[in-house]
């Protein structure tokens, strides 16, 4: 942390100490375990699907929701819990239930990653828009496999080619023409081609080798939650591993209780709900956050703990505001071999700019730190902009554009940097000089000068302590020092003490005797060469290492 203060003074920056790293809820209670290979089974792929408004995404839900209802609960109705689940060719598919990134983003913010596939709908008659943009760099970010399906391709003016050719610059090439995109012309309207989209994620699914261990104590996550004034809260969510069952204990957030009732996406009260089935749960005690991890643990004292811990955090955190990322906390993480990417979301006034501004700050990438721009558009830096940069740990970089004023205040309380300026090498210089600070420093080890050891006394209590003299250079009290016998090392370590006469001395120098002895370290003897040094920490630049 020292180090990092220093650093940052050197840059004029200031270090923000109170930065609490969040541990994944899981981790932080060592709520996760490891599974046994033999333990692990196939899981259905958990669907989320993106797009542009107006282009489909609701309407490609229900389609794909109504054309699998079993035969024997045709006309019933499905429940609305979050997520659906429907079977094709004999395999299970999860569908979330809330179309668009903006949710998705949401949980992966709060450490929740529950897709395994994206499905952008983009219109054929429409083609690229903004948040089709915006939702492939969401997917991307998140590392899932995205499938396309072009919608509307009843409509007149449907243009599917020119939706594969749009998709083509930002980097989705589909199969045919020698990329790894699927893209599965629809309608959803009038359900054409949606046994294809539904083979598309399988064939995709079994790539992905989804694999979940049922026999554990279940975990999930919280996709939506509400208060019922009949049955009290109210809880959907989606298993990610495990089995729940009725009478678990559970904890998720600052939520507890004990499973009362289990109702699957058929509105059928169930016994137990596993790997990738929605499902959902009464019986918690107050109204957990959609979002939030739930997990079984073994009994309620357990969970109350974990509970009462979270509160504390929670307070905590209200306190030190949670600090996101800044390029000024950039140094406090150099020892963390996890950050050596910057992730970056550029906006600028026009695609010219945006452009301009990608290339300068890629070529500033090296062999040990790299620039990733997970995003570079044109326009005002939006709440969805906050929103990636919040999942992705990010910082916004806006060249001749403003922040709306709901992104301002959402960047705000998520703790994301958004830095503007109308200087493109002002912001160059800005993120040069980030990325030296996210460079390991270098160790350099200086010699300061060597000590002989005439006379060895035994002290009652301290140990052995040593007379000597000063044969070359200085030595310091607080310098680190290596016993030579015979031009051999036996011991690296530090002084205990050093003394002139009586007196403790902050140095002696060449010519002077000294009294000394070492810490940790009793066996010195008559003849033995005190050697001293120190180690300089030298903070590399990028121009160092390029
Ligand atoms: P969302 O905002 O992406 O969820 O879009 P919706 O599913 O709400 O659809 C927007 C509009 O497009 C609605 O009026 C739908 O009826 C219409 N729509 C959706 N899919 C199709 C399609 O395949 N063909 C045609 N002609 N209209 C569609």
């Amino acid at each position: 942390m020292v180090l990092a203060e220093e650093l940052a003074d050197d840059y004029d920056a200031m270090v923000e100490v109170e930065e609490v790293e969040e541990m994944a809820f899981g981790d932080k209670f060592n709520l996760e375990s490891i599974d046994k290979e033999s333990d692990l089974i196939e899981r259905a792929p958990i669907i989320t699907i993106m797009g542009h408004v107006d282009h489909g995404k609701t309407s490609l839900l229900d389609a794909i929701r109504e054309a699998n209802v079993a035969d024997g609960e045709a006309g019933g109705i499905t429940q609305k819990i979050g997520a659906y689940q429907i079977v094709k060719n004999g395999k299970k598919i999860s569908f979330i239930d809330t179309p668009g990134h903006e949710a998705f983003t949401e949980m992966r913010a709060r450490g929740a990653q529950v897709t395994d596939i994206a499905i952008l709908v983009v219109a054929a008659d429409d083609g690229v828009m903004p948040q089709t943009v915006e939702a492939i760099a969401h997917a991307k970010s998140a590392n899932v496999p995205i499938i396309i399906a072009v919608n509307k391709i009843d409509k007149e003016g449907a243009d599917p080619a020119r939706v594969k050719n749009e998709l083509m610059e930002h980097g989705l090439v589909p199969v045919e023409w020698g990329g790894d995109v699927e893209f599965i012309e629809i309608s959803a309207k009038f359900r054409q081609n949606l046994e294809e989209i539904l083979d598309t994620i399988l064939i995709t699914a079994e790539m992905l080798e989804l694999k979940g261990n049922p026999k554990k104590r279940a975990k999930g996550v919280v996709m939506e939650s509400r208060l019922d004034p009949k049955v009290g809260p109210i809880a959907d969510l989606l298993i990610q591993e495990g089995t729940l069952k009725i009478g678990d204990i559970i904890v998720a957030g600052e939520a507890y209780g004990k499973v009362r009732a289990l109702v699957n996406d058929k509105g059928e009260k169930t016994e137990v709900a596993s790997l990738s089935q929605p499902a959902e749960v009464i019986g918690f005690n107050t109204v957990p956050e959609a979002g939030d991890v739930m997990y079984v643990v073994q009994n309620e004292q357990h969970a109350r703990r974990i509970v009462s811990e979270v509160e504390k955090d929670r307070k905590l955190n209200n306190q030190n505001k949670k600090k996101h990322i800044s390029l000024e906390v950039l140094s406090q993480h150099m020892d963390d071999i996890n950050l050596k990417e910057l992730n970056l979301i550029i906006r600028a006034d026009s695609k010219g700019s945006v452009q301009a501004l990608n290339e300068s700050l890629n070529k500033l990438s090296t062999s040990e730190v790299a620039v990733n721009v997970i995003q570079a558009t044109s326009g005002a830096i939006s709440e969805s902009d906050i929103r990636l940069a919040e999942a992705s740990n990010a910082i916004i970089l806006g060249f001749n554009v403003r922040p709306t004023t709901k992104a301002m205040r959402d960047a705000d309380k998520a703790g994301v940097e958004i830095r503007t300026s109308s200087i493109i090498y002002q912001i160059v210089e800005d993120i040069e000089q980030a990325l030296s600070g996210m460079l390991d420093p270098e160790y350099k080890e200086v010699y300061l000068g060597r000590i002989e050891i005439k006379k060895v006394f035994k002290v009652s209590k301290i140990g052995n302590i040593a007379g000597c003299y000063v044969e070359d250079g200085k030595i310091y009290a607080d310098s680190k020092i290596r016993i030579l016998r015979n031009g051999v090392m036996v011991y690296d370590g530090e002084l205990a003490s050093l003394k002139r006469y009586q007196d403790d001395a902050k140095e002696v120098i060449v010519g002077q005797e000294c009294g000394l002895n070492i810490k940790n370290f009793n066996d010195i003897k008559e003849g033995d060469t005190v050697e001293a040094y120190k180690v300089d920490v030298i903070q590399r630049t990028l121009k160092d290492v390029k």
